[in-house]
């Protein structure tokens, strides 16, 4: 790849203002696109309308100014993108990749405890396949993406450009690369599920918006919090699913709050303070391993220290 097709970015929700944890994303994303001299996109995925705050995205755009993170392009906003999801939506019901369900969540709990089953992750019920052929009378409530068997419908590998590979062998576990933390894989149909597309609240799910965006504004380099590691291999499928391109995936460490817990809005972590700017940038190159001899006064001269010492780490040595 030449160095000027990197597109990067960060792709914070704006249900609050920037906390340390995702500074440390922002930083991440910024430094790789710079180390790759290729480009740094802010996306706003305000899809969750009703936990999004307004006026929050141009507290967090003065944030990164703050510290000196300035997008190359001006951003994107999810909440306007719906037409771009539908017709996502519309190629999946085509293909027979996607499906119409009935089921609301006590429905799902029945019919797990009928059939003998528990399957839970994170606190989610592993969708049981309720819905998967026909709505059994009951109305469309979501939209969901067909795991089980829907490798044999979708193109081979080597048409997607991808790093990820389906097994040609119905549910096994997709394999990826992960540029920080090495191989991964995840059996997503045992793991997670027939996972929901669009809700039943009608909004779209955060898995379709963030591929169909990626692909929209040709990222090829994804680099965010290790929390959201686990999304990976749903966003790969539906990227094959929609014969778009994978990109490369680099997951940064979490930084974690005094409890051990990782910090996050829900938790009620603070909004990162910029009024000393390098200070913020230092303590998120600590949580990166960059920090430790950097001396600037000025988060330009930091953020410039800072390049060659992530391209150190994260690029592969070129000759
Ligand atoms: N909007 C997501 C978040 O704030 C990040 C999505 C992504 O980077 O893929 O956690």
């Amino acid at each position: 790849m030449g160095p000027t097709t990197y597109r990067g970015r960060f792709a914070p929700s704006p249900t609050g203002p920037l906390h340390a944890g995702s500074l440390v994303a922002a930083l991440a994303s910024w430094l790789d696109a710079r180390a790759h001299q290729g480009q740094w996109l802010v996306r706003i995925e305000d899809v969750d309308a009703p936990r999004c705050v307004p006026g929050v995205d141009q507290t967090i755009f003065a944030q990164l100014a703050a510290v000196g993170l300035y997008p190359d392009e001006a951003p994107l906003y999810q909440s306007q993108r719906s037409t771009a999801y539908q017709d996502a939506l519309d190629q999946l019901v085509t293909q027979g990749l996607a499906f119409a369900c009935g089921c609301t969540r006590q429905d799902i709990a029945q019919a797990l405890a009928a059939s003998g089953q528990a399957r839970q992750r994170h606190g989610e019920r592993v969708y049981p396949g309720t819905c998967r052929h026909g709505l059994h009378g009951r109305g469309a409530r979501a939209w969901r993406f067909l795991t089980e068997n829907s490798q044999q419908k979708v193109p081979p590998p080597q048409l997607t450009q991808g790093l990820g590979a389906i097994d040609s062998i119905a549910n096994q576990a997709l394999h990826w690369p992960d540029r920080r933390l090495g191989a991964q894989s995840q059996n997503v149909s045992q793991a997670v599920g027939d996972f929901v597309l669009k809700r039943a609240d009608g909004l779209w799910a955060y898995q379709l918006a963030v591929v169909v965006d990626d692909a929209a504004q040709g990222i090829t380099h994804v680099v965010r919090g290790q929390d959201l590691l686990d999304n990976t291999a749903r966003q790969i499928m539906l990227q094959q699913a929609l014969c778009l391109p994978t990109p490369q995936y680099l997951h940064t460490p979490l930084v974690l709050g005094g409890n051990g817990d990782k910090l996050s809005k829900q938790n009620g972590a603070s909004a990162v303070d910029t009024t000393h700017p390098v200070t913020a940038l230092q303590q998120a190159g600590q949580i990166l391993g960059l920090a430790a001899n950097l001396h600037a006064d000025t988060p330009a001269e930091w953020l410039r220290q800072a390049v060659p010492l992530w391209a150190d780490q994260h690029l592969k040595i070129r000759a």
